[in-house]
């Protein structure tokens, strides 16, 4: 078995540190300084334009699509290291490469599912960074970590659909530059198979009757630097039969292939940001005396330093071991082990990240440092995408199938 990254993953890892290192770190002060003279807090700050098209010109550019005719054709093995550097800044850098969700979920459902004239409005202009997306699924009324209970309605009416309903958590439709949503809804609420029932329609913002009427919070934060989590009202919203993604009936189908990689690159940028905590963690130890010597020489202090540390190598093994079985034997044989790193990820990074808040003291919960907005981020992992206990139930019925 061997563990070294091939010599493409450690020339694209030497480019992005550096990147990191020059470009990234130094903007992340400055584009707050800038976000608080925008007329809106959902404006995209001039900073971070710069950095795209700077990522764009050194070739650090849709890393994340393995269609080498959209993207830079890596395996998910290869990706899984780039990715992980982004999330030690996952309020800039994912965007700054044009890799951050949902537009990287919504890019592959229309490179893989959308017609050519779909490819060519949406697609297109999303790889190129020009606009972006969002992935409007979950409803306020219903438990939507079951998909069959969606309730928006998608129905055709001539060469139409009228789409109906109320989405919230929308993530990025809070941002102006979000032009176009991907809808699931029902085209077909009284069909036998449930798993049919669905569909995807692509709905542009500005289609008359489409609200989003208010940003969500996150523990208080809206998310800015993402283009927070919206509720989006659909009434009687009409757009043309063409905007249907693949066929009638296909949502649910399609919703499974978005999720397996954007859950593994959710996991791929929490192990980035459990390694930033670490380095807050250890810098704060040293720097930082009480009770006549540095947080360093607590006994306690090291083993939470020591523990995180075996925690985020554990992790990253078994997601590096994800993304290659990703690569070899496709999405669905790697269905376990992208339910256990979509469990065991975000829940131990929580954890992580609460002991260097901890060892912040009042620092760590303040807006001074990134600790208390990357505990909230990395928490809302543990639902979005699916919340863990739906996962742990798919995954331990399949253990237990195979001895009934
Ligand atoms: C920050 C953030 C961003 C998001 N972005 C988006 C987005 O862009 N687009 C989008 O469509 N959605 C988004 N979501 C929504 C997210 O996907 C849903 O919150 C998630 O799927 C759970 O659905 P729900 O909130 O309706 O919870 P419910 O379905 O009501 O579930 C509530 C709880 O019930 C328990 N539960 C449910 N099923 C089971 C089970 N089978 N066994 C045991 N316990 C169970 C779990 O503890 C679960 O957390 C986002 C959410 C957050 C917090």
């Amino acid at each position: 078995m061997d563990f070294a990254f091939d010599a493409r993953t450690e020339e694209l890892r030497t480019r992005l540190l550096t990147f990191m290192d020059e470009h990234v770190y130094p903007a992340e002060q400055i584009a707050e300084e800038q976000r608080a003279r925008l007329a809106s807090p959902w404006d995209t700050p001039r900073i971070v334009e710069d950095l795209k098209a700077e990522a764009r010109r050194q070739g650090l550019w849709n890393l994340f699509l393995p269609d080498a005719a959209y993207g830079a054709g890596l395996t998910n093995l290869q990706y899984a290291p780039l990715a992980e550097i982004t999330g030690r800044s996952p309020h800039l850098a994912p965007t700054a490469l044009n890799c951050a969700a949902p537009d990287t979920g919504n890019m592959e459902v229309l490179s893989q599912f959308g017609s050519e004239d779909q490819r060519k409005q949406w697609l297109e202009p999303l790889l190129a960074g020009e606009i972006r997306s969002a992935f409007a699924m979950t409803e306020p009324e219903v438990a939507s970590s079951d998909a069959t209970n969606i309730e928006t309605r998608i129905e055709r009416d001539g060469d139409s659909y009228v789409v109906d309903g109320r989405k919230w958590y929308i993530s990025g439709a809070m941002n102006p530059d979000c032009a176009v949503f991907i809808v699931m809804g029902k085209t077909d609420p009284d069909g036998e198979d449930i798993r049919r029932q669905q569909s995807m329609i692509l709905v542009p913002r500005d289609t008359p009757g489409l609200e989003v009427r208010r940003a969500m919070q996150v523990y208080g934060y809206e998310d800015h630097s993402h283009g927070g989590h919206a509720e989006v009202v659909f009434d009687g919203v009409r757009v043309p039969a063409a905007n249907l993604i693949g066929e009638e009936g296909g949502g649910f189908a399609i919703a499974q292939a978005r999720l397996g990689p954007g859950r593994i690159h959710h996991c791929m940028r929490l192990i980035g940001m459990a390694e930033r905590a670490i380095e807050l963690m250890c810098r704060r130890a040293v720097a930082r005396t009480a009770f006549g010597k540095p947080l360093a020489q607590q006994g306690v202090v090291q083993n939470w330093i020591a523990d995180a540390r075996v925690t985020v190598e554990q992790l990253r093994l078994l997601v590096l071991k994800t993304a290659w079985l990703m690569d070899t034997v496709g999405n669905r044989g790697a269905h376990t082990e992208i339910q256990s790193i979509k469990i065991a990820t975000p829940r131990a990074v929580v954890g992580i990240l609460d002991q260097a808040v901890q060892l912040y003291g009042a620092g760590g919960v303040s807006q001074d440092f990134p600790l208390a907005e990357l505990w909230a981020s990395a928490r809302t992992l543990r639902l979005a995408d699916g919340p863990d206990e739906v996962h742990q139930r798919s995954l331990a019925r399949r253990e237990i199938k195979k001895y009934l």
